[in-house]
């Protein structure tokens, strides 16, 4: 995380009495958080009063008067008495009101620090009901789990609502992605994004659905077709095609099982056929259970901040890929320049596998099926490197033997790069 730190000096004279300062400083762009410390020293011993607040490049941000001298303010946070949401590149100032100038004056030393956005790598869990719907947890619970197991995002898809997206908390370390899926009697697909992304969930048709998807893409919401071959329910298996206008597909769904095996291979195969579709994964967690629970699996997504937007930016991007828990193990792929999602015309490829167990097996997939395995020696963290004579994409997939249910499971997958010929 890149950070610029400066230091300003302000002196306050009794003639300041009654007015406000300015500190400004220069923001520049991609800013995703500024933190400011004030620290009064007053000049002679006695009582010094000094208010602050905060002016972004249009209007004041803030004000916290002398009870706060610790601000941050973020994209998607705050301390309380400022306002979150977007830096605006320009001229920012501190303000100081000079409340009491105590008997000779006081220096106000003003520590900015100013983080830039670098990608990083988040974890979360794209798929989770609440008590908005079918769901036991209520958002609070949620909060507490998700910031338990150290997920950075959560996305609240509850069934054909969205008042979830009014509700969840905000000063939390967890991103809140507002999301509802939409819940039909031929299949379920999540919208993501946008705190309402329709005005009416009920579909009778395919041109009905794709009618709702546009206009939910329209209003900036992703959409991801879910568990397309669940057969959990009479509705989930999805029964709209694939014609429809949609982003994503959800090939991983709570524990590894059959209908994720199968949508898997409808990926593999759309992805064989041309069709660049970005892989989701989510726990799809309602209540207490021994198998579904927040987090398995996880997406791991290499996004600029931890803000919604540039989440799901990195997932449209195609860099994100999935574990089969938080924390554990994850892959990323590399050819040439190229990174997940990207494209390149290279031969050469390197495949990152961090939390690696020993006997994990990678695979690596292309279009004409699996081209090489490699049995993980040493646990930990590696990377192979190699050649691929790729015509259509390249991805990864990491196996694990799981001792509760007696044989190999997916562990890890990862979104594919793209090969352009
Ligand atoms: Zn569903």
């Amino acid at each position: 995380m890149q950070q610029t730190r400066l230091t300003l000096t302000t002196d306050v004279t009794v003639d300041d009495t009654g007015r406000f300062l300015e500190v400004p400083f220069h923001v520049a762009d991609d800013i995703t958080e500024i933190r400011i410390n004030i620290t009064v020293v007053p000049k002679l011993s006695g009582s010094c009063i000094i208010d602050v607040g905060l002016c972004d490049s249009l209007r004041v941000r803030g004000w916290s008067g002398s009870t706060k001298y610790e601000l941050v303010i973020g994209l998607d946070h705050a301390t309380s008495g400022y306002v979150g949401g977007d830096i605006l590149p320009g001229t920012w100032k501190v303000l100081l009101g000079v409340y009491v100038a105590g008997r000779a004056g006081a220096t106000v030393r003003t520590e900015i620090t100013l983080v830039e956005a670098s990608r990083q790598w988040l974890q979360g869990d794209l798929h989770v009901h609440t008590v908005h719907s079918d769901g036991a947890y209520t958002l609070l619970q949620l909060d507490e789990i998700a910031r338990d197991k150290g997920l950075d995002f959560i996305a609240l898809t509850d069934h054909n609502t969205v008042s979830q997206n009014w509700a969840y908390p905000r000063e939390t370390s967890v991103t809140y992605i507002p999301s509802m899926e939409l819940t039909t009697y031929h299949g379920h697909a999540n919208l993501f994004g946008v705190a309402v992304p329709c005005d009416d969930f009920r579909v009778q048709s395919s041109s009905d659905v794709s009618r709702l998807t546009s206009e939910a893409r329209g209003r900036g919401a992703k959409i991801s077709i879910n568990h397309p071959f669940d057969d959990a329910g009479p509705s989930c298996q999805w029964r709209w095609g694939y014609d429809v206008s949609f982003d994503w597909l959800e090939v991983w769904n709570g524990p590894w099982r059959e209908s994720n095996a199968q949508a898997l291979s409808l990926w593999q195969s759309m992805l064989a056929s041309g069709k660049r579709v970005i892989a989701v994964g989510g726990s799809d967690t309602h209540r207490e259970h021994a198998y579904v629970r927040h987090g398995y699996p996880t997406c791991y997504v290499y996004s600029k901040s931890r803000r919604t937007g540039d989440i799901l930016e990195a997932i449209g991007a195609g860099l994100v890929s999935m574990s089969y828990r938080p924390n554990g193990p994850r892959l990323a792929l590399q050819a040439e320049d190229a990174l997940m999602g990207g494209e390149t015309q290279g031969d050469s490829f390197t495949v990152s596998v961090t939390n690696a167990k020993a006997l994990d097996e990678l695979v690596l997939i292309t279009e004409v099926g699996e081209i090489k395995r490699h049995v993980v020696s040493t646990p930990g963290d590696l990377e192979i490197a190699g050649k691929h004579n790729a015509g259509q994409f390249l991805r990864a997939e990491l196996w694990r033997y799981f001792t509760e249910v007696d044989k190999m499971l997916i562990a890890a997958l990862s979104n594919p790069i793209f090969i352009k010929r």
